[in-house]
């Protein structure tokens, strides 16, 4: 009888064996085959909703509503979401984004994180992502997203694109591109992305550069490696760096303006591939004479800037004065680096003009 006992509690604990823990080790190995994706969430459209008092769209979702908008991206990632703030990214600072990248330098620096997606409004989304690019200093891939209709429109981008997003973090195809700007399937550098339509879903491209690559059908193809990497370690304060966009028949006054206000850097928006009128030229001259560096960039999109016109104003000429050209980067770019090189401490005018000199490439 003793035996019959013996016998059913050895067949009890074997079926125990082969049962309940089995079942539960597997899935342990299916969760932690997947690799862990946390989404930081700032706000931008792919975060509101229409809302009938104001007569527009409004910040509304949540981190946990957004990832529930998105289906089966349970499958492809294990997701953890951290809510850095929620609003319209016209309403974006360099310094949130240098909190934010000190948040996710720390993120990426968990052992368990394959890498971070962000969440964040398109209006001034390739400045964070070229703020984080410059300062992050993990080889970790970052994701910029977000979309061009909000979760109450008819047919709202945000969940393709966040699912995109993560696909792209945990994706082998994926590696070494640093920060990128994801939207619409195309992937782009956080430096060279620009925002090209107010209202359209293809909102971004990289111009000449090309687009680094594409997703489609839950697989990310890899069509470059163009990539240019300036990196400095985050600074605690930014230094004041206004941005002049001149125009025709500019008199100069309100660059000799904003020179009298001590700032301690300056980008201009010149014309064509990097060029002013006289009276901005001299204007240039007086912030050079008040030790003020002066970055030159262009109002056309792509293209860059270069010393190529000898006249007064001409890209040659600001050159012989001290000004550096902004090269490949966006006036807009441009303000930011120059503003993050102006916090490093023994910043040197030598060290200004390599950093702004013309592109060097890293394949
Ligand atoms: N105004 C919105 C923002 O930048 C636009 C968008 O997200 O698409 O926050």
């Amino acid at each position: 009888m003793q035996n019959i006992f013996k016998l059913m509690l050895i067949a009890l604990l074997f079926l125990f064996y082969i049962g309940l823990p089995a079942n539960a080790s597997a899935t342990d190995k299916v969760i932690s085959s997947l690799p862990k994706v946390v989404i930081v969430t700032t706000g931008g459209t792919v975060a509101m909703k229409y809302d009938s008092a104001s007569g527009g769209v409004i910040p509304a979702l949540s981190g946990k509503d957004l990832i529930e908008a998105v289906p089966g991206l349970e499958k492809i990632a294990t997701i953890e979401t951290v809510e850095f703030c929620n609003i319209d990214s016209s309403q974006m600072t360099p310094k949130i984004w240098r909190d934010l990248s000190a948040k996710v330098q720390k993120i990426l620096g968990r052992s368990d994180v394959q890498g971070v997606v962000v969440t964040h409004g398109t209006d001034t989304m390739v400045e964070g992502a070229f703020f984080l690019e410059t300062t992050l200093q993990s080889e970790k891939p970052v994701v910029f997203v977000g979309a061009m209709r909000s979760a109450s429109d008819l047919s709202p981008d945000g969940p393709a694109n966040i699912y995109n997003a993560v696909l792209q973090v945990g994706s082998p195809q994926a590696k070494a591109w640093g920060v990128t700007v994801t939207m619409n399937q195309f992937i782009n550098s956080a430096r060279h992305v620009r925002k090209d339509e107010t209202t359209n879903m293809q909102t971004f491209s990289s111009g000449e550069y090309g687009y680094l690559g594409y997703i489609v059908n839950d697989r990310v193809i890899r069509f470059n490696n163009i990539l240019i990497k300036n990196k400095f370690s985050l600074p605690n304060t930014l230094p004041k760096v206004p941005l002049i966009a001149t125009y025709a028949g500019d008199d100069g006054k309100y660059i000799r303006h904003v020179v009298d206000q001590g700032i301690k850097g300056l980008v201009i928006e010149g014309v064509g591939a990097g060029n002013v009128n006289t009276n901005v030229f001299h204007a240039i001259q007086y912030a050079i004479s008040k030790k003020v560096p002066v970055v030159v960039a262009s109002r056309v999109r792509y293209g860059g800037v270069y010393a190529l016109y000898g006249d007064e104003g001409g890209g040659s000429s600001l050159v012989n004065i001290g000004v550096f050209l902004a090269g490949d980067l966006s006036a807009h770019k441009a303000r930011l680096l120059l503003m993050i090189a102006l916090a490093q401490p023994g910043m040197t005018q030598e060290k200004l003009k390599a950093l702004f000199s013309p592109h060097t490439f890293n394949e």
